[in-house]
């Protein structure tokens, strides 16, 4: 349904936004893809389509600010993996075996899964450009699914092994063509690239933690000469963090900037974060892939202590859905055992509260990618990116707390509506304007593909290649 005017009526408006707080029996008006009004008992003049919100929460949509949305198809494949794991089988294997049509639905059925579970914004660190008709295909995906998103191209190169969907000759002959595209994609699919525009463009250099400080910079410079809103990597990863300090790096060198947004940082040290901090950078912690995979135990809290834009990602979901509650609820309780266990005796006082969760996956994500006046939260004159979540199961009956709620109780079943930019995207329950029978028979079977085409995948050759790179960032070797 396209943007109108809308008014939610009588629902609980748990707003995110300290100047309105939560809000019992409140109406909200939409026009035009702009939140107008919060207030409650409102009788608009004009034609609005009403929505009753009776038994509801309305709250911001999620903000996820680090995804591979491409490995949609991959479900489950690392749900016991680590991280040396993962970057064998599905940057080494799986990632070479995606032809543009199967780029297009992991992004496109991504996308998708993320606005069923209420995730209305994404970063998609995009590392599945294995050609250039890939990277057309990724965009597209975002966009048919109308999600908000900025759209992070990354620099990656998967390797092209015989029978790889990879084109060995281009990778050979240009090694660099990245570069190239990156800027076609920038000129062709985003023209404006203005903060409201619904898709934007952003960029990921290529394993940061592994390439020479002096290319970084060239590569991040480059990402801001095409006008990024997003420049995005990652660094810092627990057990994987073979000490190169590469904020510290940055810094010394004058690059940190608003735009960057690293993901995970669960080994920053005080003056990276003090340095994060002072330079507006936003940090994405991914609790479900840190605490399996040995990237350390997610820094969100600790962040935003000292000042920092802290938020949550899901990452992939090749190890577990795109649902920013379970994020919430893990990065929560992990840091309330942490805490127990550090302190001496029993605790008699809780570490955190649930609506500092609440904040990391709402408004600190919108921070996190310069979005604060954009999204993130129930505010007039902002977007409309809104939920509104059911009260009626079983589970969330009765509510008590909103906010507690919908940080330790709903779940993505209980998504009734969902709103991107004004525009419904899911009602009553269910994806709007999608044939999703249809869609998953085409995911179906470009999964079915992509695992015919791994069977060829030369795996010892691979995990000759791709252990010793995992043994330097688990700082084995140099
Ligand atoms: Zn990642």
């Amino acid at each position: 349904m396209a943007p109108g005017k809308y008014h939610l009526k009588n629902g609980t408006v748990v707003s995110m936004d300290k100047s309105i707080g939560v809000v019992p029996n409140c109406d909200v008006l939409i026009d035009d893809g702009v939140i107008t009004k919060v207030a409650p008992s409102l009788s608009p003049s004009g034609e609005y389509t009403v929505i009753d919100a009776t038994d509801a929460i309305v709250s911001p949509g999620f903000v996820d600010t680090h995804r591979h949305t491409w490995q949609t198809q991959l479900r489950t494949v690392c749900a016991d993996h680590v991280l040396s794991d993962y970057f064998m089988h599905i940057r080494c294997k799986y990632g070479s075996c995606y032809e543009a049509r199967d780029a297009y639905l992991g992004n496109y059925c991504g996308a998708l899964e993320s606005i069923d579970s209420g995730i209305t914004f994404l970063i998609d660190h995009s590392h599945i450009m294995n050609s250039p008709d890939h990277s057309d295909a990724a965009v597209k995906g975002l966009r048919d699914a109308r999600i908000r998103a900025t759209f992070c191209y990354g620099l990656y190169k998967n390797p092209a092994w015989p029978g790889s969907a990879m084109d060995a000759e281009r990778e050979e002959k240009t090694p660099d063509w990245r570069f190239e595209d990156s800027k076609r994609i920038r000129e062709t699919h985003f023209k404006s690239n203005e903060k409201t525009d619904v898709l934007r463009f952003g960029f990921a250099p290529a394993e940061i933690e592994s390439c020479p400080t002096d290319e970084l910079i060239m590569e991040i410079e480059h990402g801001r000469k095409l006008g990024a809103a997003v420049v995005t990597g990652h660094t810092g990863l627990g057990r994987w963090d073979r000490g190169l300090r590469l904020v510290r790096k940055l810094n010394e060198r004058n690059v940190l900037g608003p735009d960057l947004l690293f993901s995970h940082g669960a080994t920053f040290q005080d003056d990276e974060l003090d340095a994060i901090a002072k330079h507006g950078i936003g940090i994405s912690s991914t609790p479900d892939t840190e605490l399996q995979m040995g990237m350390g135990r997610p820094i969100c809290f600790k962040a935003h202590s000292v000042g920092c834009n802290a938020s949550l990602g899901c990452d992939v979901v090749s190890s577990a859905p795109a649902d920013m509650f379970q994020q919430m609820r893990l990065a929560l309780q992990a840091e309330r055992h942490a805490k127990h266990y550090e302190a001496k005796g029993a605790p008699f006082v809780v570490s955190h509260r649930c609506e500092e969760v609440l904040e990391f996956a709402t408004m600190g994500g919108a921070k996190a990618v310069g979005l604060a006046d954009v999204i993130g939260s129930v505010t007039p004159g902002k977007r409309a990116d809104l939920l509104l979540i059911k009260t009626t199961s079983a589970r969330l009956s009765p509510v008590g707390d909103p906010v507690m709620a919908l940080v330790l109780y709903a779940n993505g079943s209980d998504v009734d509506t969902v709103f991107v930019d004004g525009e419904i995207v899911k009602q009553n329950g269910k994806l709007a304007g999608v044939d999703w029978l249809k869609v998953r028979g085409e995911l179906l079977e470009s999964t079915k593909r992509i695992f015919e085409r791994s069977k060829r995948a030369p795996m010892d050759a691979i995990e000759a290649q791709a252990m010793p790179i995992m043994r330097m960032y688990a700082g084995e070797t140099e």
